[in-house]
């Protein structure tokens, strides 16, 4: 059976790009039956923080990108590595390199010199009983290398991007797996990444890898550790980048990245998670661009998912967050819109006014393309502070309107539970008095209840303000 897995490391919030690899990864699971598995790469004590670790876990439920075993932390796994790292020096592919900082610096120096491309020069290798313990006497403590022989060719079917040749001479020398220990009592200190998660795909029986192309790398040095365990190797895929509209990397630095961002800024899980899947991946049938995970994964396949770089497209994004909003019901919408309402200060009462929030809720929907967006789209209705746009104002000053407005209002003013009926029969009257036309009276009536000259429905708005009571010199504003 098909196990894959994402493996953040938490040293920041979940991150759009690692949230993406999680989508690759769950729809290649759920398309194949398969196991989806979260591994908290945690072992960087100095930057790993538990509120990033609950950070990730809940960006990734909110995603609906639920994971079938874990999550599971290599914090807790240590001494697996430490055995693993055993195991390798038993079998002659590690060794230990008691080379100082001073001495790694000067070899980077000496190639820059030469215009090489700076790598560990193996000079510890191999070392003899003799030289060891006289750096031991020294007092140099070790760090543990995995040997990786410059002639090797590393080849592999990548399922993105077909067939992928890596050059051993290419890998910076051997690698370090285990840092310095700590304390004397250790044989070795803190195992690393490339050693740790190979360990863990091996014991968790990961089938498939599929992770962000900037770990190409990584997968040479991986192969090799794999080889070294006598080990099978598990087929890897690697997904194109996200790019910014620069085509440059998307960067923490450059702005929004965070999946808690784009949650703040009022865009659907389900349609973040949609154009997650779009990122990179192509439909079998592209016109069809609005689909659930779960529609999603019947169709998904790493043929299909492109190797050039994802450009990262908000007006994408926005269209896909309407198409969801639009289809949502006032019900479905007034819960998700409360919280920027509260944020904004308006006085909202969630238990005691709910009908009327979901009135409002279905008036604005339509012109929502992120939910914060229902911020300004109601403030006219929840207050009676209006500002008046320019147009509004030179709308309710043109000839006539103030007599038709005091109209308007004084037929209201004997009914103040305003049905549907009878604001469109005001209206209606009021057209017909004044022998003006309807477009001026619902034009002017805008202006002044509104201070815009476009919006939400007009009748469905003054009705709603009507349920709460609105300062009537509204409609004089600017006279
Ligand atoms: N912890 C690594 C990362 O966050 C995991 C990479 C992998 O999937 O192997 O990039």
């Amino acid at each position: 059976t098909v196990r894959v897995r994402i493996a953040p490391s938490p040293t920041g919030n979940l991150h759009i790009g690692t949230a993406r690899t999680a989508v690759f990864n769950w729809l290649f699971a759920h398309h194949n039956q398969g196991q989806f598995i979260l591994r908290v790469e945690d072992t960087d004590q100095e930057r790993s923080r538990p509120e990033y670790t609950e950070n990730i876990k809940s960006g990734l439920a909110w995603l609906g990108l639920t994971w079938d075993e874990g999550p599971f932390f290599q914090t807790q796994r240590l001494d697996l590595y430490r055995q693993a790292i055993q195991t390798l020096l038993d079998k002659g592919c590690a060794y230990r390199c008691y080379c100082t900082p001073e001495e790694l610096e000067q070899m980077r120096e000496s190639q820059k010199a030469k215009n090489q491309a700076p790598r560990y020069d193996n000079r510890h290798r191999h070392l003899t009983e003799e030289q060891r313990l006289a750096f031991q006497a020294e007092g140099r403590k070790p760090v543990i290398r995995f040997m990786i022989d410059d002639d090797r060719e590393i080849v592999w079917q990548d399922l993105i991007r077909g067939q992928v040749t890596w050059k051993g001479s290419d890998l910076g020398g051997d690698m370090v797996i285990a840092r310095i220990a700590d304390n004397p009592e250790q044989p070795f200190g803190q195992p690393l990444y490339n050693l740790a998660v190979v360990v863990d795909d091996m014991d968790m029986k990961i089938t498939q890898v599929i992770r962000g192309e900037d770990h190409i790398a990584n997968t040479a040095k991986q192969i090799l550790l794999y080889e070294a365990f006598g080990a099978t190797v598990p087929d890897f895929a690697h997904t194109p980048l996200i790019l910014n509209q620069e085509g440059r990397k998307l960067s923490k630095r450059g702005g929004v990245t965070s999946i808690d961002d784009f949650r703040k800024m009022g865009f659907l899980p389900q349609a973040l998670a949609n154009y997650m899947t779009l990122l990179g991946w192509t439909p079998p049938d592209s016109t069809e661009e609005i689909f659930t995970l779960t529609q999603a994964a019947e169709q998904f396949n790493l043929e299909r998912v492109n190797k050039p770089g994802a450009k990262f497209d908000w007006d994408k994004l926005d269209w896909i967050n309407s198409q969801y909003l639009h289809k949502m019901s006032g019900e479905e919408l007034v819960d998700l819109l409360v919280p920027y309402w509260q944020q904004a200060g308006y006085p909202v009462d969630v238990d005691g006014d709910r009908p009327w929030l979901e009135q409002m809720a279905t008036l604005i929907g339509p012109s929502l393309t992120r939910l914060s967006d229902g911020v300004k789209e109601s403030v006219l209705l929840f207050g009676d502070r209006v500002d008046y746009s320019e147009e509004a104002i030179a709308q309710m000053r043109q000839e006539g309107v103030k007599e038709v407005l005091q109209a308007v209002l004084e037929k209201i003013a004997e009914s103040s539970q305003l049905t549907e009926d009878e604001a469109k029969d005001t209206l209606k009257q009021v057209t017909k008095n004044f022998k003006v036309k309807k477009g001026l009276v619902m034009r002017s009536l805008r202006a002044g209840l509104m201070g815009e000259l476009h919006g939400p429905d007009l009748i469905q708005s003054w009705l709603l303000l009507n349920q709460k009571g609105w300062d009537k010199s509204r409609l004089s504003h600017g006279l």
